[in-house]
């Protein structure tokens, strides 16, 4: 943390199982240390399946199920769905109030979100992934902060200004989080996610390579790694 005290987190995402590939074990960390974590989830993932006998409808509602089962494992408290078509969130003055209004209602000292550039990870530069943390930016600074933003949020959702923002992360970040104590936690949440992964021990493995090698220059077995935004006060 940056020295400043912090209280609650969000954790702001494009798709159900984003926040566990991304921030699993720091989620983890955080509830562990008595932190309140929200999820605030932009689509309802219903595009992310190659059975043809599937429907969005029927993916959506496993998904939220799924989700809701990941976040309980990792201690959550909360899950707020945005319900947007998965694939295609876009840049809106609609999507920007909603996530400022979840700032604004959550409150939280740190945002945990996706990568807003796109980078040589294809995963990581997902459409929506990019598109949901630009957005989150911008609605951290300076939409929630600002009272006449979306004056129609008030008086129920008074402005609020985030402390720290974390963007996950890949390569030569500046922080690498020490996730060797709960890796196990992050892959049982992730495992939730079970409409997502035909062979699950294929994905475990990937997932344990990836943390390890984002733990190599700190000597952690595993580790999650982000950019941090200090907000000036
Ligand atoms: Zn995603």
């Amino acid at each position: 943390m940056a020295g400043q005290k912090i209280d609650r987190v969000m954790v702001i995402t494009a798709h159900p199982d984003d926040s566990e590939f991304g921030a699993g074990g720091t989620v983890a960390k955080h509830v562990k240390e008595g932190r309140e974590v929200t999820y605030v989830i932009a689509t309802n993932g219903n595009k992310g399946s190659s059975d043809r006998t599937m429907t969005p409808q029927r993916l959506a509602t496993i998904r939220e199920a799924e989700q809701r089962n990941a976040a309980r494992v990792l201690g959550v408290e909360r899950v707020e769905f945005l319900g947007h078509e998965d694939g295609e969130l876009e840049d809106t003055r609609d999507l920007r109030r909603e996530v400022t209004r979840q700032i604004r209602k959550w409150r939280p000292d740190l945002v945990i979100t996706m990568q807003p550039l796109r980078t040589k990870n294809l995963y990581a530069s997902h459409r929506d992934h990019r598109t949901i943390s630009g957005v989150a930016l911008d609605c951290i600074y300076p939409l929630a902060r600002d009272h006449m933003a979306f004056p129609e949020l008030l008086p129920e959702c008074e402005p609020h200004k985030v402390r720290e923002v974390n963007l996950m992360q890949w390569d030569d970040a500046d922080i690498v989080v020490d996730i060797s104590e709960v890796m196990d936690l992050k892959l049982k949440a992730l495992a939730c996610h079970q409409s997502q992964f035909q062979d699950f021990a294929g994905v475990e493995e990937r997932v344990r390579e990836r943390a390890a090698t984002l733990g190599k220059t700190k000597r952690y077995a595993f580790a999650e790694a982000f950019d941090r935004i200090v907000m000036p006060r």
